[in-house]
């Protein structure tokens, strides 16, 4: 796909048949299932299937998934260390629950190295990067008016593209981890909005990388930032009645039995 954005790490996967990026790395059987377990239960917090609170108990998501405990208590850690889930003494795993000061402090922080992400870009993009942003942006805009996961995702994916196209790792990855962050705070506090309008700021912000203009670029993203903080104001209901296992069932990949030592891996 044209539009398809790019991938740090392991962290972005598509859904199974719908186009999945190429691994980053040769990888052992079972630590290739470790990241597929850690990268589906991350985009299942995401894209608002779990929700701020949620349980995470390591024998369901273990059956889920069809892989040990140990493998989902590895990728239970991982999403500590993003931020996206809490582990408490004696009572197990949970997808976390932000204060309203703690997303205030995240979207605080985000505002500088996504300021230094657009500041580097600003007359660097090369045509092809351009080409890749704006097709981002065309993804999106396909989401117009419709509140849905895809789109929160797409959403955020935008800016973690941005990072990369800077070439710099480590930026990327602070990058990404705050945007994490930001979309579990998103499901937790924001307002439905049209997504349409993340869309055309994220433009926005293109034509000015294309032009050159480090100080716009700065200036529309901040100001696009302070507009998605904006958002995260109202505390909205959970939804209820939901299952574990019928969530985890949508994103939860059919799995060859370990161990195996098949020279294809699924991650093609
Ligand atoms: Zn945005």
């Amino acid at each position: 796909m044209a539009d398809q954005p790019a991938h740090t790490g392991l962290i972005w996967r598509e859904r199974p048949g719908r186009g999945r990026p190429t691994a980053e790395r040769p990888t052992s059987p079972a630590a290739d299932r470790a990241d597929a377990v850690y990268a589906d239960l991350r985009r299942a917090i995401i894209e608002q299937s779990l929700m701020p609170g949620d349980k995470l108990p390591e024998d369901t998501i273990g059956e889920s998934f069809g892989v040990s405990r140990t493998l989902v208590r590895g990728a239970l850690t991982r999403l500590v260390a993003d931020g996206l889930v809490e582990q408490w003494k004696n009572r197990g795993s949970f997808v976390a629950s932000p204060s309203l000061v703690e997303a205030q402090q995240v979207f605080d922080v985000r505002r500088q190295p996504e300021g230094l992400v657009v500041e580097r870009l600003a007359g660097a993009l090369a045509r092809e990067h351009a080409n890749r942003l704006h097709g981002h942006v065309a993804a999106e805009k396909r989401f117009h008016g419709k509140e849905g996961p895809e789109a929160i995702r797409l959403a955020g994916e935008f800016h973690v593209l941005l990072a990369e196209l800077t070439g710099n790792t480590l930026l990327a990855r602070y990058v990404s981890e705050v945007v994490s962050r930001s979309s579990l705070i998103l499901a937790l506090y924001s307002r439905p909005h049209p997504s349409e309008c993340g869309a055309s700021e994220h433009a926005e912000i293109i034509e000015a990388l294309i032009a050159g203009n480090a100080a716009r670029a700065r200036y529309l993203m901040d100001h696009h930032l302070g507009a998605v903080q904006e958002r995260a104001l109202l505390p909205k209901p959970g939804a209820a009645g939901r299952s574990l296992k019928d969530v985890l069932v949508r994103y939860a990949e059919p799995r060859e039995p370990l161990p195996m030592a098949s020279p294809t891996q699924r991650r093609a």
